[in-house]
């Protein structure tokens, strides 16, 4: 179908569906460049409505970065809302570009973005809706090439039937040799299995097709095996070694989407190991953007779009080096702009609040923290130690600040958790709010979000079992009877929430069979309350004759092979092991730019560090290559601990 005829169409279907404006594109700054005479085409998708994905900061820079080339051009794509999808298949319209209207089908590649799990079935869905086949293995020549990446894909396994290859890490440098690979293939003619051939010669690219899985006698996960000799075993991510410069032409939406807001991220990468912290493991090592750079994004971005709202952007806002020089420049470049600033991810303690201070308009939002845990011995375990005293007496600095509301964001579910330690989550924030009536009186509020632990791939927490179903909504019960009392707000994550994103998270291949099965049983938008179907995944589940319990509440030998561990982070499996036992013994680990504990990263991206010495990155200098023997980091040029 053309263009002038999905437009048409569109026309007559628009009017009838809710926010048509999700539909539309046009928006200010939206990029259309010439359609036949471009010939890189490259379709970006988010897998959830527009109003989620508008605000996801992975899809503006690659927008931004295909469309700078010349060669190349980058139009968006977001999942349609029931409404919108009934009327598309009604009217016989494939699933489309928002910028020209081209279906997808016509792009030469389609890039889904999957920053978290409960995406699958909106990605099986909108392949669907574009009638491209859903298995890699039946497309030919003539369909475009799917790729995904984002923090799910470190662990591609459920998802290798759907996708031709994956992105593993950043994609800054990655998107452009896609392109570059997929051209070159598309001029020569050869086969589509050359192209995979081809895509798996790139750094930090992970083609499934290539690989054979094998399992044990007990169901349990053996090896990966390639199946193309060139292929790399593992795949290791691939990084930038600096951060180019932020994106500053945001897409303006003519609809509200979740964050209406410049988003700059100010750092990336996290030294704090918080074991449970999926993120803080796979984006090591910490890289930071200079002061005077992200000023200048600032200035740009509201000269380019007219937001007023700015979030500066990382894992752990207080670790920034230059953070209070940021804050100052922000606050005295920006003062007179009234602009609405936030800071996530600040650390407990009162440096954080002379931060928020300094951000003058940003109060009225109520002031975050995240301790994870309620007990001391809990937050040793997880490797988020910070005293009980510490914690109140920063809350009660917060409240005689000016600060009416104070979130404290918890998890229920660590390992070793017991029902004293989640009874102390209750405790704790009634003491919290006490504190708050002791300066400011009945105005204190308290909102305490408590979502429930995942044991995640690539962190030292891999070898725990989730909690059941039951041990998880024993724990909630409890939270819901203590915490029924007038100022102060619980909210949690929905159990069966938790449950599918531990079985998707920590799944094998054969869980794409239970993925495809539950999307044939009506399985979509799983991240939405009001149409999540627990039924269908059990259905998925038993029609595969897959236990779902394997995959999440069992516990796992510390020698077990893991399905995703042909991806490789950078981080040794020794590191992880002896991090996780370190939990057991309640050590915990200090900030690694005090003391780096040799996680694999130095000598897995040793000269990357040492064509960027200072203070860039936030792991010790390594010597240039010709200072060093082989391509390996000499071990005495990284502070190696062994333990406590
Ligand atoms: S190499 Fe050392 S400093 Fe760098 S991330 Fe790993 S532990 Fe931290």
């Amino acid at each position: 179908m053309s263009p002038l005829e999905i437009q048409a169409r569109l026309e007559r279907i628009l009017p009838t569906v809710q926010k048509p404006g999700r539909y539309t594109g046009g928006e200010y700054n939206q990029i259309v460049k010439p359609w036949d005479t471009t010939p890189a085409k490259v379709a970006l998708v988010f897998p959830d409505v527009y109003d989620i994905g508008m605000s996801n900061l992975g899809m503006a820079i690659l927008y931004e970065i295909i469309n700078q080339r010349d060669d190349a051009l980058a139009e968006r794509c977001y999942s349609p809302w029931s409404d919108m999808e009934a009327a598309l298949r009604s009217h016989a319209v494939p699933l489309y570009s928002l910028e020209t209207k081209h279906p997808l089908a016509d792009f030469d590649i389609i890039g889904f973005s999957l920053p978290y799990e409960t995406l699958y079935t909106n990605t099986l869905n909108i392949l669907d809706l574009a009638g491209i086949p859903l298995f890699s293995a039946e497309r030919t020549k003539e369909h475009p090439l799917v790729i995904a990446g984002g923090h799910a894909v470190y662990n591609p396994e459920p998802m290798h039937a759907f996708i031709d290859a994956f992105v593993i890490g950043e994609g800054e440098e990655v998107i452009e040799e896609i392109i570059d690979v997929q051209q070159a293939w598309r001029i020569s003619g050869t086969s589509r299995e050359d192209l995979l051939h081809r895509l798996s010669h790139i750094m930090g690219v992970y083609v499934p097709a290539l690989y054979t899985a094998h399992y044990e006698a007990d169901g349990t996960f053996s090896h990966m095996e390639k199946i193309y000799s060139q292929a790399p075993l593992p795949v290791l991510k691939r990084i930038v070694a600096k951060l180019p410069p932020p994106p500053t032409h945001f897409i303006v939406p003519y609809i509200d989407t979740v964050h209406n807001r410049i988003p700059i991220e100010i750092m990336r990468g996290c030294t704090r190991g918080c074991r449970f912290c999926h993120a803080g493991m796979i984006t090591r090592p910490v890289r930071e953007r200079p002061v005077e750079e992200i000023v200048q994004a600032i200035k740009s971005s509201l000269q380019n779009t007219g937001f007023e709202e700015i979030g500066l952007l990382s894992l752990s806002s207080s670790d920034y080096t230059h953070i209070l020089e940021l804050v100052e420049a922000v606050s005295t470049n920006f003062h007179d702009a009234h602009l609405n600033i936030s800071l996530p991810s600040l650390r407990i303690e009162s440096f954080s609040i002379e931060l928020m201070e300094k951000l003058r308009g940003s109060r009225h939002g109520g002031f975050t923290l995240a301790p994870e845990a309620a007990t001391e011995r809990m937050r040793e375990i997880i490797n988020k130690p910070i005293s009980t005293q510490q914690l109140l007496d920063t809350t009660r600095a917060i409240y005689s600040r000016g600060w009416t509301t104070i979130k404290l964001y918890f998890m229920i579910g660590h390992p070793s958790e017991t029902i004293e330690d989640v009874q102390a989550i209750a405790d704790l924030c009634k003491q919290v709010l006490s504190e708050g009536r002791k300066v400011i009186g009945k105005k204190t509020q308290l909102h305490a979000g408590v979502s429930t632990f995942v044991p995640k791939p690539h962190t030292p927490f891999q070898w725990v079992p989730c909690d059941s179903l039951e041990q998880i909504q024993a724990k909630q019960a409890l939270l819901k009877r203590e915490l029924r009392q007038k100022n102060i707000k619980l909210t949690w994550t929905a159990p069966y929430d938790t449950l599918l994103e531990a079985w998707l998270s920590r799944g094998d291949r054969r869980m794409a069979e239970v993925v495809y099965r539950a999307w044939r049983s009506g399985a979509l938008f799983d991240a939405w309350q009001e149409h999540f179907d627990y039924s269908a995944w059990i259905k998925a589940f038993q029609e595969t004759g897959l236990d779902p319990a394997f995959y999440t509440h069992r516990s796992r030998l510390m020698d077990e092979a893991f399905p995703w561990e042909h991806i490789s982070t950078g981080l040794r499996r020794k590191f992880l092991t002896e991090d996780y036992l370190w939990s057991l013994r309640g050590q915990t680990r200090v900030d690694c730019r005090e003391r780096c504990f040799a996680c694999g990263i130095l000598p897995t991206f040793a000269e990357l560090r040492s064509m960027n010495p200072g203070e860039v990155w936030q792991c010790p200098e390594v010597k240039p290559k010709s200072e060093r023997r082989g391509a390996i980091v000499n071990p005495v040029d990284i502070p190696v601990v062994a333990s406590d």
